[in-house]
């Protein structure tokens, strides 16, 4: 009975110890646009602006799911970079091109309100459907 209690609490020690040290969040994230060049492009800016002179993070994209690597130590850290990613696939802008670049960034000139100013880079002349609706 002694020796019993003795060997479940070294199982539960070394269960516990097992659980710490392989603490780490590894980051995939399934998305149908991962396809496009231009959200490609603005997740490698993103993950290179995170990095740092210790980590310096990747991804690769593997069965239309894409992984960052080193994997997380932090859960927030995880999960402050997950929502990054997401904003960046999320962002359904019909004119974006391979470089990541979209309305914001085509049509910046002017902003009528809808008055149909006519310049040819009027925000609210020119922008999709999508970048109107987030203004
Ligand atoms: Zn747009
Ligand atoms: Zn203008
Ligand atoms: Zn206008």
């Amino acid at each position: 009975m002694h020796s019993d209690l003795r060997i479940g609490a070294l199982m539960l020690l070394r269960v516990c110890g097992r659980v710490q040290h392989g603490r780490n969040y590894v980051n995939k994230i399934s998305h149908p646009e991962l396809t496009h060049k231009g959200k490609i492009t603005l997740i490698k800016k993103y993950l290179a602006n995170i990095s740092g002179i210790k980590t310096t993070y990747e991804f690769s994209i593997a069965d239309g799911a894409c992984a960052i690597s080193p994997a997380f130590k932090t859960h927030d850290a995880h999960d402050r970079v997950e929502s990054g990613i997401l904003d960046i696939l999320n962002d359904m802008c019909e004119e974006m091109d391979n470089s990541g670049r979209g309305c914001s960034q085509f049509y910046n000139c002017c902003d009528c309100g809808g008055n149909q100013c006519g310049c040819a880079y009027c925000f609210s002349c020119r922008a999709c459907d999508h970048c109107l609706a987030d203004q």
